[in-house]
């Protein structure tokens, strides 16, 4: 098992398989894009599979998320999911959904149980200036095809920014009650490539939940524990349908966590926020056996500290960006 010294076990593998990407969206890329990995520093899909296999058969997890960058442009993504879900845990993606129109079938099939699809606004305009690309119809598809091939609940991921989208928190949960997407939004969180983050701009959990219940009736949704999940959750005009609110900054869920994370250039990371990395990939090229890689493994996330500590002084973001991390 993984357990840190605070009694949290991880049991949530998310797994990036490339730090690429085709969209720069401002809280999370520069608009020039990042310097790619070398392919050679990428985890091969051997690798990959090994480590998922280590992870699962050997370490207690129990869900493998993969994501990135953005982890439709993995060549062979369909074939790391095939071999990763054919050992039991519970395989998903988060995307940014340009591509699911090709892949979202292949990927069901494939075993794939759910996806998370990243959508910040329904305004063209709107997603060239916040993604710096205009796929906005390539994503609108990617969901449809999401649902279509059962891969539901669709989840929507909306991270809202200061005049930029942050009108369209009404339109946005209208929009995925409408489709049957469940709709979380996200604060954000100084993971920014640029460092342009700052807590005074940043839109709260607070102002997301009174903006929505200025035309929704919102009332805390009980019927579930809320266990590790970090979203809350509120029934949308009495339900079913939710929306949920996962307010990273402002209320953390550190407590709670039962995540892990593996980098596209094989790292471990305890935390979103870790300042350090235990390689798991110089130990695997370096002839580690797997119980080896298991003790590596455990000891990097028994160092897991208590919190992301963003309201401390001696708060630092942390060198890689969010793209490079996987979220
Ligand atoms: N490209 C995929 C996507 O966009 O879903 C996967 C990688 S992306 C880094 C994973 C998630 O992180 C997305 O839901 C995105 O909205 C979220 N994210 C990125 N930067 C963030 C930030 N600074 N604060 C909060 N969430 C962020
Ligand atoms: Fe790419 Fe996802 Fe980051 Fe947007 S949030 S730039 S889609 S990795």
């Amino acid at each position: 098992m993984l357990t840190d010294g605070f009694g949290r076990v991880a049991t949530d593998l998310r797994v990036s398989l490339t730090d690429r990407c085709n969209l720069r969206c401002t809280y999370c890329m520069p608009p020039e894009g990042l310097d790619w990995l070398p392919k050679p520093e990428l985890l091969t899909d051997d690798e990959v599979v090994r480590l998922v296999g280590i992870a699962v058969e050997r370490l207690g997890v129990t869900e493998v998320r993969y994501t990135g960058g953005e982890p439709l442009l993995r060549r062979n993504l369909v074939g790391i999911v095939t071999r990763t879900a054919a050992l039991g845990a519970e395989v998903s993606l988060t995307t940014n959904g340009i591509g699911l129109t090709r892949l979202a079938a292949p990927l069901a099939e494939a075993g794939l149980h759910r996806v998370n699809v990243s959508f910040d606004t329904l305004d063209r305009a709107t997603f060239k200036r916040l993604a710096h690309r205009d796929r906005l119809t390539d994503v609108v598809e990617g969901l449809a095809a999401a649902e279509s091939a059962g891969l539901r609940p669709v989840k929507v991921n909306t991270v809202l920014m200061r005049d930029v989208n942050d009108h369209e928190a009404v339109p946005l949960l209208r929009f995925c009650l409408d489709k049957g997407y469940e709709l979380r939004f996200i604060e954000q969180m100084p993971l920014d490539a640029q460092h342009g983050w700052r807590r005074e701009g940043m839109i709260t959990a607070d102002e997301i939940f009174e903006r929505l219940s200025e035309t929704f009736t919102l009332t805390p949704d009980d019927r579930h524990d809320r266990g590790s999940a970090p979203a809350e959750r509120f029934l949308v005009d009495g339900g079913p349908a939710t929306v949920g609110v996962i307010a990273s900054v402002t209320r953390p869920f550190c407590g709670a966590c039962d995540r892990v994370r593996l980098t596209a250039d094989g790292q471990i990371r305890n935390c979103l926020f870790a300042r350090e990395e235990s390689d798991l990939r110089g130990a695997m090229r370096s002839g580690a056996s797997d119980d080896e890689i298991v003790e590596r493994w455990v000891a990097a996330v028994a160092a897991k500290r208590p919190g992301h500590g963003i309201d401390d002084p001696s708060f630092l973001q942390p060198i890689r960006p969010m793209s490079a991390i996987g979220g």
